[in-house]
């Protein structure tokens, strides 16, 4: 423990961030990191409380009283060491995870948490300006032989450890980068696409191959963006592999069946916030959906729908509204009755601060237009009683829409990937596989695990990566008997 009277000392202190004003105007990160002065005063927050409750609020476990700690004691390396022990990819999380750790923080309970997430990518950004992050290449090889389909968080997570444990792993991407989400969704401003570019190089560097514009299975639908060059059939993998992950998320999106979902100018938010990915990553983008001058309303009040806000400011709409289904919740959680877990309550994201109009408990009726090019959308406020809704008498409302996105979260991973493969699924049509016992992580296909979105549903990175991570053990243990990854 840094400094046993810091909590009572000393306040959190957010990151500085640029004002929205002048971050709109670019497809940069905007929020900057703390300086070493800055953490260790954030370090000597932490009271080392006993139980350190974030330490299982973090879904990775990271151990955050000790690298509080060593930051305080201004120990960059131990620190990193530390970190890198339990989160394959902090400079991620620091940056973009919502950090249930802090919901968990003991301070938190009649002050402000501490603040975790910051040190973590101060941590993290310090670790690679410092030279402390370098590939780690297995002494031995095994000779054994992984393909990691997806290579998203869960998949690089997987493919790192597995490569770190001597095995010779292959990353199948059906996507023309590497990154899953990371790199086609999450916008620029939240997480620059250079850090994944780093990873790739370290990741290279230990020995793992990866192979971009893949796709594994057959009749994979177009729904589903799909810029794959090449094809290659589960059988085949079967035969040239000793184990397959799969990792290709949960990419298929929920729809909005009303009248007029077919207007033109109505969008999945993942066919608009990818588009902007490429052309900041320098690709030349015929038709690419533009919000410049228009008025949009992103219907989902989720991450992705904020990214669209976000995305859309940067393209200089003339209006963002962001409609929820569900009631608004309220603005300060009851703290004593749901501390240690994640409270629901309103979160205003850094994009909702550079200009949108909110409402909630709205449902859309229909989409008008004319030529066949949305104009308008036709919605009502609605009443949830006993998880029933029932339209509001006399709310009916109308609004102009030149563009609409559809941002109501992701219904399961694309079917025919898991039927190619063989795998059973849950009720839910994620892949069915458990995460402990002698199983842990196996499909009901011989020698196919599974992490990430495609098993857990939707989700966040930092699971992702605790899913690739635990997987991963899971894979050596099968291959080899056992295994000293960590769990
Ligand atoms: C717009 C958006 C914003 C988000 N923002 C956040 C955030 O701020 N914080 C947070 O924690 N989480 C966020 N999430 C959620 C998070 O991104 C996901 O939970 C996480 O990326 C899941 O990781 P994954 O590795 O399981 O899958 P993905 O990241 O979805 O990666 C799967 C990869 O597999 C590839 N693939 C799929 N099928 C095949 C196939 N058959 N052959 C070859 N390749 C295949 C796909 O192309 C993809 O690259 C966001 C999600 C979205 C959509
Ligand atoms: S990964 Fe997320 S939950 Fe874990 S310490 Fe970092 S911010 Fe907190």
């Amino acid at each position: 423990m840094g400094k046993i009277t810091g909590f009572m000392e000393f306040e959190r202190q957010e990151e500085d961030h640029l004002d929205p004003a002048t971050r709109v105007k670019n497809y940069k990160e905007f929020t900057i990191t703390l300086t070493d002065g800055q953490a260790k005063v954030q370090g000597a927050r932490c009271m080392d409380c006993g139980i350190p409750f974030c330490n299982t609020g973090c879904p990775v476990n990271n151990m955050i009283p000790d690298w509080n700690d060593l930051v305080y004691h201004n120990n960059y390396k131990a620190a990193s060491d530390n970190l890198h022990s339990t989160n394959n990819f902090p400079e991620v999380t620091g940056r973009i995870c919502p950090a249930p750790c802090e919901a968990a923080c003991t301070l938190g309970i009649n002050d402000d948490p501490v603040g975790i997430k910051s040190i973590e990518r101060k941590i993290a950004d310090a670790a690679w300006e410092r030279g402390h992050v370098v590939p780690q290449p297995p002494l031995v090889k095994t000779g054994k032989k992984v393909a990691v389909i997806g290579s998203g968080p869960a998949g690089l997570a997987a493919a790192q450890q597995l490569a770190r444990a001597g095995h010779d792993v292959t990353v199948f991407e059906k996507s023309d980068r590497i990154g899953g989400l990371l790199r086609y969704g999450i916008p620029d401003f939240k997480m620059e696409k250079g850090l994944i570019d780093r990873r790739v190089e370290q990741m290279q560097a230990e020995g793992v191959t990866f192979r971009t514009s893949v796709l594994i299975g057959k009749d994979f639908p177009t729904t589903v963006s799909n810029m794959a060059r090449d094809t290659i059939f589960p059988e085949d993998l079967h035969n040239q592999f000793d184990a397959i992950v799969m990792a290709g998320g949960a990419e298929q999106p929920r729809d909005l069946p009303v009248p007029g979902r077919e207007l033109k100018g109505v969008h999945f938010a993942m066919d608009f916030l990818p588009q902007q990915n490429r052309v900041n990553a320098g690709d030349k983008l015929k038709d690419q959906i533009k919000a410049t001058g228009k008025h949009v309303v992103v219907i989902g009040g989720g991450d992705t729908g904020s990214d669209c806000v976000g995305t859309s400011n940067r393209h200089g709409a003339a209006s963002v509204t962001q409609f929820e289904l569900m009631p608004q919740p309220p603005e300060q959680e009851n703290k004593p009755l749901v501390w240690p877990y994640w409270p629901t309550r309103l979160r205003t994201s850094s994009s909702h601060e550079e200009g949108c109009e909110r409402d909630w408990a709205v449902a859309t009726k229909r989409l008008e237009g004319k030529n066949g090019k949305v104009e308008k959308l036709v919605a009502c406020h609605v009443e949830w009683k006993d998880g029933k809704m029932t339209e509001v008498p006399g709310s009916e409302f109308e609004m102009p829409a030149d563009l609409v996105f559809l941002a109501m979260g992701f219904v399961s991973p694309v079917q025919q990937v898991l039927d190619a493969f063989g795998v059973q699924k849950d009720a839910r049509g994620n892949a069915k596989a458990a995460v402990e016992g002698e199983t842990a992580y196996q499909t009901s296909a011989p020698k196919v695990f599974v992490a990430g979105d495609m098993r857990r549903g939707q989700s966040l990175v930092v699971w992702a990566i605790r899913e690739g991570r635990q997987c991963a053990r899971a894979v050596d243990e099968f291959l080899m008997g056992s295994s000293v990854l960590p769990r």
